[in-house]
């Protein structure tokens, strides 16, 4: 008889493992973590690794990012319960999820029609209600604006103008800045209404196609 894969313990030792080792500390991502099925946003035929610390591809050349890294991306944003968040690149609907957990009222932009219902699919069976739009997400989000934080997750040539004109006073956006093969991780603060930036490292995105992206 097969043995049922136990995904709630892979689960907890991805957080201890690969995230709570790594520095991630805010209290509200991990929770999101523990609580999130991973697998369900995974092809069937990888399943099993799910919760292996890297990217996987969920068809269309597209990931689903590494745990940490969404972790990571979420820690810098720091959403709250309650906060408008704008994420650009639905892909799987993890990151969505994670946020969707926290509480936060998500906006998420995908070009790829198929991988958008995809995604709200598997979202609305795990009960997030998320609003999943298919356009380029270059340009934002204009009827819904400002935005608390702004998660970008492909990787860009520069940060596009509507996301920082639709980003609130204060708020954060996280965005992989760099060329199509490796980009570093920025995370803007709006500050009277200019952009304060700081570099979190390398990483490496597929890229952030459109009209403010990749042609
Ligand atoms: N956050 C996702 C997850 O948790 O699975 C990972 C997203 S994947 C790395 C990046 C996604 O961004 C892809 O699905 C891609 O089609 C999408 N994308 C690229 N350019 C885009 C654009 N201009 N607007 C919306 N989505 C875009």
């Amino acid at each position: 008889m097969e043995e049922k894969t136990d995904f709630e313990k892979l689960r907890r030792l991805m957080v201890d493992y690969q995230i709570r080792s790594r520095g991630i500390k805010n209290k509200r991502v991990i929770s999101a973590l523990i609580k999130v099925p991973r697998e369900e946003f995974v092809p069937d035929e990888l399943k099993q690794s799910a919760y292996d610390d890297c990217p996987l591809p969920i068809g269309y050349g597209q990931t689903i990012s590494q745990p940490y890294i969404v972790a990571l991306m979420t820690e810098l944003a720091d959403p709250k319960a309650g906060m408008r968040v704008l994420e650009i690149g639905t892909g799987s609907g993890y990151q969505t999820a994670i946020l969707c957990e926290i509480g936060c009222e998500v906006f998420s932009i995908e070009r790829i029609s198929e991988i958008a219902e995809k995604a709200e699919n598997t979202l609305k069976k795990l009960g997030y209600n998320p609003r999943i739009f298919i356009g380029d997400g270059t340009a934002g989000l204009q009827d819904y604006q400002p935005y608390q934080a702004i998660i970008v997750t492909a990787g860009a040539p520069d940060i596009p103008e509507p996301l920082i004109e639709q980003l609130d006073e204060g708020g954060r956006i996280v965005i992989p800045v760099g060329d199509l093969f490796s980009q570093t991780l920025i995370r803007g603060i709006k500050n009277k209404g200019k952009l304060i930036t700081e570099n979190y490292g390398g990483c490496q995105f597929v890229p952030l196609k459109g009209k403010y992206g990749w042609k």
